[in-house]
């Protein structure tokens, strides 16, 4: 299995609109980044994307992304699913419709958004110009070819959302808390990504601090930290971080291997 980071900012991106802070204006690449998101390709050639974040489309063709088989969404929050519109692409290169899998209350709050891309497909001669999506709601672990796909449920500040996890990798963005049912979900993990958002305290948000504090109780053997604003310098980070925990980037491609 390998999963890539397509993005590793926070709602905003790094650069920030107008901001000439040093981070900003770094030249390092691994400070530029997008809005959350990763990709996920088992074995077998599955092919799973977790979030269709702002950048979507910008991160399917940095990637060389051709085909997704099912979307999984952590919550509906702008920067998280933005960029839905552009699995249209998928759509006309798969010609078939495309599952979502989620959160019941997040697949609700998705088609209220955006009715449009859960229809029915358009008529043949139309073409695939609406992205044509179909919601599965979901509570409990399930089997997509070599991956097993269990939703974690956290806390995103009062938001109950979904982290993921695949095989013997969890990915879970956006987190405050972690509720006490959903530790034994991250025992024994080969590798955790987390959301780690900035140096100074948040409502929402899991700050340095605590980030690794959650890293250490979950001991993953590799721990890469992710949704960062413009607070977080890649290098100034990586340099502080205790042993087996490091910042991810946009681009960066973990390989995992074993289930
Ligand atoms: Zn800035
Ligand atoms: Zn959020
Ligand atoms: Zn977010």
């Amino acid at each position: 299995m390998e999963v890539v980071i397509l993005g590793s900012g926070s709602s905003a991106g790094t650069p920030v609109i107008g901001c000439t802070c040093a981070v900003c204006r770094s030249g390092d690449p691994r400070n530029h980044r997008t809005r959350a998101s990763i990709w996920v390709r088992g074995e077998e050639g599955e092919s799973l994307l977790v979030d269709t974040s702002t950048d979507m489309r910008h991160q399917a063709l940095r990637e060389g992304m051709d085909r997704v088989d099912a979307v999984l969404l952590t919550h509906t929050h702008a920067d998280h699913i933005n960029g839905i519109d552009d699995m249209r692409a998928f759509n006309g290169l798969q010609e078939q419709v495309i599952p979502v899998y989620g959160r019941p209350a997040t697949l609700e709050e998705a088609e209220k958004r955006f009715h449009y891309c859960f229809g029915d497909p358009p008529p043949p001669e139309k073409g695939w110009y609406i992205p044509v999506l179909e919601a599965r709601p979901f509570t409990d672990a399930l089997e997509w070819g070599s991956l097993t796909v269990t939703p974690i449920p956290v806390e995103h500040g009062r938001w109950p959302i979904y982290g993921y996890r695949f095989n013997n990798l969890a990915y879970i963005t956006d987190v405050k808390r972690i509720p006490e049912a959903s530790w034994p979900l991250l025992e024994d993990l080969d590798v955790l990504i987390l959301d780690c958002l900035r140096y100074r305290e948040h409502p929402t948000h899991l700050r340095v601090d605590e980030a690794v504090a959650v890293a250490e109780r979950i001991g993953a053997r590799r721990t890469v930290f992710t949704h960062f604003t413009h607070e977080i310098d890649f290098a100034r980070l990586a340099d502080a971080l205790p042993e087996g925990m490091e910042p991810g980037h946009d681009g960066l491609r973990i390989a995992v291997s074993g289930r």
